[in-house]
């Protein structure tokens, strides 16, 4: 266990703005105890959400998630706290909602759509190369 701030991307897809969950995340993110450092809405376009999800590239869902993501706002956020990447994951819960355990982020407030791609609400980087990578696209 590490003890050294850290700092991560917290992204509300645009199935969270869309169903006016925004506050209610921003709720969440602040009770459990971390830093709003930065917040900014944005229409991302298909240049930075490739950079972003390029990992994915290829993979079945990739199209359909691009499309997703380009469909509306989104909110990102840099987050700071003790082990804030390891802590936002732990309260977004599981990818898939309808599997995201109860008193979760996905698990309380997602579904399956019956959509191509999971609508989950939230993204939040997944280890600290992944965080300095992602908060330089989307913060600069
Ligand atoms: P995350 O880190 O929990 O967001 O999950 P990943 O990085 O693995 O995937 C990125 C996003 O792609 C997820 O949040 C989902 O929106 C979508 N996604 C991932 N895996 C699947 C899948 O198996 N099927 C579908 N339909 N969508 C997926
Ligand atoms: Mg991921």
């Amino acid at each position: 266990m590490t003890t050294a701030v850290e700092e991560t991307l917290v992204l509300i897809k645009p199935d969270g703005v869309a169903r006016n969950l925004t506050g209610e995340i921003l709720r969440r993110i602040e009770a459990k105890g971390y830093s709003l450092v930065d917040l900014r809405m944005l229409q991302a376009d298909r240049d930075l959400l490739a950079q972003h999800y390029a990992e994915h590239e290829g993979k079945p869902f990739y199209e359909p998630l691009v499309e997703f993501m380009e469909s509306g706002p989104i909110v990102a956020i840099r987050l700071a706290g003790n082990r804030v990447i390891e802590g936002f994951r732990s309260l977004a819960g599981a990818t898939d909602p309808t599997t995201a355990l109860p008193g979760t982020i996905r698990g309380d407030l997602a579904r399956d759509w019956g959509l191509k791609v999971q609508q989950n609400l939230v993204h939040g980087s997944d280890s600290p190369e992944s965080a300095q990578r992602e908060l330089a696209l989307w913060f600069g």
